[in-house]
C-alpha cells in the first residue's frame, strides 16, 4: 500500500462508476491524512516521480520508443496550471513535452481537430502534458454547439480508436479530469480579481461560462462514461484541495511509470576499457 493510503490512488480515482452530480469535491478519496502529511508526502514522492521520469528519459535516448502522456481536463480554476508548475514542475525540464490547447487558430480551424493533437504528442522517452486536449472537442464543442451533434457524436469513438493507436505506439496515457465546486470556481475566479499577479490569468468570459455549469457536468459525465476504457481510463479529482489534486496527480504518474518497469539502459561501451583509457588520458 501506498504509504498514508488506504486505497491504491488508481483505484481511488477510478471514473468507472461515477456520478459527477455526486462527488464531493472537497474529498480526499482513498487518502487517510491532513493537509500537512499530504504536503510531506508530495514532497517524498515527486523525488521518487523525478527518479522514474529520469529513467524513461534515458531509455528514451537509447531506442526505447515508450513515453507517457498526461491528460489534464477541467473547468477554469480547476487547477491545471498548478499541475504543471507543482507536479511536473518537479521533474527535469528537457524531459517534459508541454501544450496547452486554447481556441482553435485559423489555421487549425483548417484542419481535422486531431491534427493539432497529433502534432504535439510526446516525443520518446518524454512526459508528455496536455493542458486541455482533444477532449475539448466533445466538451466546450458540445455546450456551446460549435459544430453539430452529428458531427461531435463519433467523436467519443473517434478518440478511443485515436488513444488505442498510441498505447500500441508505446504510450501510458495518464488521464484526469479535474472538478471543483461551482463555489470554490467563485472564491478563486474573484483572487484573481482581487490580486494584481493573478490578473493575467481572469478572462471575462469565465463568468458567463458558469451559467453553462450544469451543460458542461453533463458534456464531462458523457465523455467519462464514453471514454473511459481499460487501456486508456480516466480518473477523477476532487479539486478544491490543491494539495490533494497535486498528490494525486504525482501518485498516477509514478504508477504509471512503475508499471513500465524500467531499468537503466546497460552500458554500449566495456566499462573497464573506458576506466584504462581514462587514467592513462
Ligand atoms: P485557458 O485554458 O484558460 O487558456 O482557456 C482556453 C480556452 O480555449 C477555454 O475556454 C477552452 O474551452 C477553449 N478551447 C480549447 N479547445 C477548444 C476547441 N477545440 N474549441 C473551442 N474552444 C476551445
Ligand atoms: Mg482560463
Amino acid at each position: 500500500m501506498v504509504k498514508h493510503w488506504s486505497l491504491r490512488p488508481t483505484d481511488a480515482l477510478r471514473a468507472d462508476g461515477l456520478r459527477i452530480a455526486d462527488l464531493d469535491t472537497s474529498g480526499t478519496p482513498g487518502f487517510d491524512g491532513d493537509k500537512q502529511k499530504g504536503q510531506q508526502l508530495l514532497a517524498e514522492r515527486a523525488t521518487v516521480l523525478s527518479g522514474l521520469q529520469e529513467k524513461l528519459f534515458a531509455n528514451g535516448r537509447t531506442g526505447d520508443s515508450r513515453n507517457v502522456l498526461l491528460v489534464l481536463q477541467g473547468m477554469d480554476t480547476a487547477g491545471k496550471g498548478g499541475i504543471v508548475r507543482h507536479v511536473i514542475g518537479s521533474v527535469d525540464p528537457q524531459g517534459v513535452d508541454h501544450a496547452s490547447f486554447g481556441v482553435p487558430t485559423e489555421e487549425e480551424q483548417q484542419h481535422h481537430y486531431l491534427w493539432r493533437i497529433r502534432k504535439a504528442l510526446p516525443r520518446a522517452g518524454q512526459i508528455g502534458v496536455f493542458d486541455r486536449s482533444h477532449y475539448e472537442d466533445v466538451l466546450v464543442v458540445r455546450v456551446h454547439n460549435l459544430v453539430p451533434p452529428e458531427v461531435w457524436e463519433p467523436r467519443y469513438d473517434e478518440i478511443n480508436a485515436f488513444e488505442r493507436e498510441l498505447v500500441e505506439q508505446g504510450t501510458t496515457l495518464v488521464k484526469v479530469a479535474m472538478f471543483v465546486s461551482l463555489d470554490e470556481q467563485k472564491n478563486r475566479l474573484m483572487e484573481r480579481l482581487d490580486r494584481p499577479d493573478k490578473y493575467w490569468k481572469f478572462n471575462p468570459a469565465d463568468i458567463d461560462e458558469r451559467d453553462y455549469w450544469p451543460a458542461y457536468q453533463e458534456a464531462y459525465q458523457v465523455m467519462l462514461d464514453r471514454t473511459s476504457t481499460e487501456i486508456a481510463p480516466w480518473h477523477v479529482i476532487p479539486a478544491d484541495r490543491k494539495w490533494f489534486s497535486r498528490l494525486s496527480v504525482t501518485e498516477l504518474l509514478i504508477d504509471a511509470l512503475e508499471r513500465q518497469k524500467l531499468d537503466w539502459p546497460p552500458a554500449e561501451f566495456d566499462i573497464e576499457e573506458q576506466k584504462r583509457r581514462l587514467i592513462e588520458a
